[in-house]
């Protein structure tokens, strides 16, 4: 038996009937990690007395006979910008290099209480902002399925992570496709839950408004399991929902929206694929318009970096991480900034701090706001017709390593079919239907808020 091939049911499987212990499962994906990650550079660093105490007292239980959990023994990876106790958390940048977190994020709280198996961090773009993976300050993770290509970002490190089989499902976040985008790219499973499903408290901030964490796996079903450890209500994140209040009225025969605005607009690479995806399951389809979709990206483009300047304020030098001296103290403040952000990271903060400043912020940020309300009710007015909607998750395959590294606006036409989704705070999930050229392309299922169990139902149709 490979064991590296397993997802969790199977794997989970095979703890309890003893084929395997979580020491040995363990071991092999750090067997497999040291021999194939170098050349895919998906792990940061590894984490391995943590995966190893963790795997041993899952074996004790075993060993007891103990019920346990789906995710007990389940050798897993993290996100770099999602804290794990006593362990780095860099976020992929300077800034944070060795920056060691004082505690567990909520999720991981709720995972280690589970079982979960922690084998290491993945690469990230610095602070989450990016679609290639290539704005990590460290690193740049290739595409598993062909090494000339990148896995898609932000979370390209946790993508290819599980893509390459170096560990069987992964903890990421998503503020505007960073966990379908890469998940699309590398032919996996990405899953955004609702905003407010799942807290936040833990995840490095980046445009808090968007943020939510979630998984990437193998399969849906995997993704369920995830997300029922994780998801659910806590006193430290007030945005956060108890998930048993919602009230959730029955389906009658599934309805799948069709927004034109995706389909019949201009031609992309991957809009054939997504075309023959929704039609071969049979799903009733239904034609429905999300009229402000063509504002999604400038409007994003506006909240995220606006959010971003705010929350990175914080980095100065003196509460957490990297201090460069200078001369006053604005000159230390200058050149720890200057030093410790990237380009990228430093082009949103300009742009942030430009569109909240006096003088333009009616004109750009409470303008955009206005919108993003126009595209939350374009969502409202088509769930009171369709239970969820078919989307595209990317408009291209994976791309070439370099391809636009150097063009900010191509990269960010990357995100054109998933940030309406963050900006109305909704549950998507992307899963693989196809391949150009041998690379993978995703199909992105779009659900009601809190309704992750309709879009799960209906993604297990494919993976
Ligand atoms: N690619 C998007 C961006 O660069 C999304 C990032 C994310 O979801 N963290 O902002």
């Amino acid at each position: 038996m490979d064991l590296n091939k397993l997802d969790i049911k199977r794997a989970s499987v095979g703890l309890k009937n003893r084929d395997f212990s979580s020491l040995e499962l363990t071991e092999a994906f750090f067997a497999k990690i040291e021999q194939e990650d170098q050349k895919i550079n998906s792990f940061l660093f590894t984490t391995k007395d943590l995966a190893l105490r963790q795997a041993k007292k899952v074996d004790a239980r075993i060993a007891k006979r103990e019920k346990l959990s789906a995710l007990a023994g389940i050798p897993m990876s993290v996100k770099d910008n999602i804290l794990v106790r006593g362990e780095k958390n860099t976020c992929g940048s300077k800034m944070l290099k060795n920056y060691i977190a004082p505690y567990d994020a909520t999720a991981i709280v709720r995972l280690k209480k589970e079982g979960a198996v922690i084998l290491g961090k993945t690469n990230l773009d610095e602070f989450a902002m990016g679609s290639s993976t290539e704005n990590s300050a460290f690193k740049t993770t290739k595409n598993p399925l062909d090494l000339t290509r990148v896995p898609g970002g932000s979370s390209g490190g946790p993508a290819a992570s599980v893509a390459a089989d170096l560990a069987i499902y992964s903890l990421c976040s998503d503020t505007g496709g960073s966990i379908r985008q890469p998940a699309s790219f590398c032919g996996v499973v990405g899953f955004k839950p609702t905003y407010g499903a799942v807290s936040r408290y833990g995840l490095v901030a980046f445009a808090s408004s968007l943020d939510q964490i979630g998984t990437i796996t193998k399969t849906v079903a995997d993704a369920e399991i995830v997300f029922k450890a994780i998801s659910g209500i806590d006193p430290n994140d007030s945005t956060s929902v108890d998930l048993a209040k919602i009230e959730r009225k029955k389906n009658g025969k599934i309805k799948m929206g069709v927004p034109k605005e995706y389909f019949s607009s201009d031609d992309y690479q991957t809009k054939e694929i997504v075309k023959k995806a929704i039609t071969e399951k049979g799903f009733e389809l239904v034609d429905i318009s999300l009229p402000n979709t063509k504002y999604a990206l400038a409007v994003y483009y506006i909240i995220m970096p606006s959010e971003a300047s705010s929350n990175l304020s914080r980095f100065d030098g003196i509460k957490y991480g990297l201090h460069v001296a200078g001369d006053d103290l604005l000159g230390s403040y200058l050149k720890t900034k200057g030093t410790g952000f990237g380009d990228e990271v430093k082009r949103r903060i300009m742009l942030g701090t430009y569109s909240l400043s006096a003088g333009y912020y009616d004109a750009y940020y409470l303008q955009a706001q206005k919108v993003r309300n126009l595209i939350k009710q374009d969502f409202a007015k088509a769930f009171e017709k369709v239970d969820a909607i078919f989307a595209p998750t990317t408009p291209t395959v994976a791309f070439k390593i370099g391809e636009k590294a150097d063009d900010p606006l191509a990269m960010y036409l990357e995100d054109i079919f998933t940030v309406s989704v963050n900006l109305a705070g909704l549950p998507a999930i992307s899963v693989p239907v196809g391949n150009i050229d041998n690379l993978p392309v995703g199909l992105q299922i779009i659900g009601k808020h809190f309704r992750e169990d309709v879009i799960l139902k209906i993604a297990k149709n494919y993976a």
